[in-house]
């Protein structure tokens, strides 16, 4: 039996925000937050510029436009962000022959015996740039 199991956990970047400027790339390298603005909303996700104001996600929205006041605020589609993580699981599944589904933006993929002819950490680094592609 292996007991040298090699699992890759990918977990998208800022996913959210990911999709939201594949869409708009004119918000690229801007602080993009992504929530409700309403007095009870709350922070889903943000863009790196934005965490630089200490923003984070489950942070309200009113803090949230305290710390930043210039960050732009989207609503958020969650059907477009499904569609997306589809997309990623696709591209997973035509790579790799054993992966699970964690979250909306994570997967688990189980090298466990093709680490012997293709090392886990390229597999993980060549599947990284073909979901960023
Ligand atoms: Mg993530």
């Amino acid at each position: 039996m292996n007991t040298n199991r090699q699992i890759i956990h990918m977990d998208q970047d800022a996913f959210f925000v990911s999709v939201e400027v594949r869409k708009n790339p004119s918000l690229t390298g801007k602080p993009v937050i992504i929530g409700s603005l309403s007095d009870r909303g709350v922070v889903a996700s943000c863009s790196y510029e934005a965490r630089k104001f200490g923003i984070h996600s489950a942070m309200p929205a009113r803090m949230a436009r305290m710390l930043c006041p210039h960050g732009i605020w989207i609503r958020g589609n969650m059907d477009e962000y499904t569609t997306a993580s589809h997309e990623i699981t696709e591209i997973l599944k035509q790579e790799v022959p054993l992966i699970e589904k964690a979250s909306i933006d994570e997967h688990y993929i189980d090298m466990t015996g093709m680490d012997k002819h293709y090392g886990t950490l390229k597999c993980a680094k060549e599947l990284r740039l073909k979901v960023i592609k």
